[in-house]
């Protein structure tokens, strides 16, 4: 019996209400897979800001350090600003956890509205950069109030930075239908675009058995919409990779069922997994967060934790009750409950 240690962070509104439906698939699955979770719970939240000062204690990554995954249900309160959970939460773990890979895989269930309907079948995985590029704090304001008056702000690239999440992405396409695609931008942008064009190329190199492209970031986002079926991994910086896969999940079906990993592929550091979508303070305490995103997320954690078989049963059994017309949640349509569609799932997964 393999045992994993598991850091369980709730959070705040919907998030404490979709935890749960993970841990509960988590347990199912992992007993017939000879696969054992314990748990240890955290209550790092904007709730605990508004409480003592800090969305967790000074000492947070040591605490979750020796622990094999993190899960995050979601964070963010009315009245506490985006930055404060951005800054105080998840980019010191993000970073200090060297999470510098960020994987969104989007597909278009049997069974679910999707403004890409007849589009085809659609089952993506987009790369994001996490730790560099566009999202960095180097730069400045000038001459506020004055006509003069201007922002810079500089973007980092690294060969060192880049070419570890060029590793990732060429091994997942390798694995998966092997085509990978680059969004750049590098005929607007003259620096750091042309130096991403130039490393993409030569990691393609190393990669032949890898199809791969390069698309300006403008018309990757119209084929998107327009042929979603033709990509396979997507892989951006920072920003690109953050536009492509909201973009993405928004047109595969909502939000409420996207999910994301940060990895560490190291593993030297604990990965977090964590749905694509907020607290949603408009239907927190309802029971009807749709729960699909953070049970999609155990799956990529018991994927990343070497139940890869496990994994795909989870995905799978989600996919059986859409196209199955199963109970779903009111932001799908239906009528059902976050507990609802958690036991018509226990039920395929037990
Ligand atoms: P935050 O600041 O925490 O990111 P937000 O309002 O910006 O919150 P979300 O919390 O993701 O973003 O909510 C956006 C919309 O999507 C809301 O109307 C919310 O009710 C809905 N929504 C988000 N997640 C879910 C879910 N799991 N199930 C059902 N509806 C959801
Ligand atoms: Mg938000």
């Amino acid at each position: 019996m393999t045992t994993h240690r598991i850091a369980l962070i709730p959070g705040d509104g919907i998030g404490r209400e979709v935890l749960p439906a993970a841990r509960a698939v988590l347990d199912a699955v992992g007993a017939r897979h000879g696969v054992r979770f314990g748990y240890d719970e955290f209550d790092w939240s904007c709730a605990r800001y508004l409480d003592q000062g800090a969305m967790m204690p000074a000492d947070g990554l040591d605490r979750v350090r020796g622990h094999d995954a993190i899960l995050l249900g979601a964070v963010g309160e009315p009245g506490v600003p985006d930055h404060v959970s951005l800054w105080g939460l998840l980019i010191p773990l993000r970073r200090g956890f060297a999470q510098y890979v960020n994987l969104r895989p989007i597909r278009v269930f049997e069974g679910l509205d999707s403004p890409l309907r007849g589009a085809g079948t659609v089952d993506l995985v987009v790369v994001r950069e996490n730790v560099e590029g566009e999202y960095s704090e180097i730069g400045g304001r000038l001459n506020r109030g004055f006509p003069t008056e201007m922002a810079v702000q500089e973007a980092v690239f690294t060969r060192a930075g880049v070419t570890r999440v060029l590793d990732y992405a060429f091994e997942l396409a390798a694995r998966r239908r092997g085509r990978l695609t680059s969004a750049t931008k590098s005929n607007g942008i003259v620096h750091t675009l042309p130096f991403w064009d130039e490393l993409v190329t030569e990691w393609a190199a190393r990669y032949p058995d890898v199809g791969w492209d390069s698309e300006h970031i403008d018309a990757l986002c119209a084929k998107m919409v327009l042929e979603p079926g033709r990509f396979d991994v997507i892989v951006g910086s920072n920003l690109f990779g953050d536009i492509l896969s909201d973009l993405a999940a928004a047109v595969a079906g909502g939000i409420g069922i996207a999910p994301a990993a940060n990895l560490n592929p190291e593993r030297e550091f604990p990965s977090m997994f964590e749905p694509v979508h907020g607290s949603a303070p408009d239907i927190a305490g309802k029971g009807v967060a749709n729960p699909i995103g953070a049970i999609w997320c155990a799956a990529m954690m018991l994927d990343h934790l070497g139940h890869p078989e496990a994994a795909a049963e989870v995905e799978g059994a989600i996919a059986t009750l859409l196209a199955a017309g199963g109970p779903r949640t009111p932001d799908l349509g239906g009528t059902g409950t976050t507990v609802s569609f958690t036991r018509a799932l226990l039920e395929l997964v037990s």
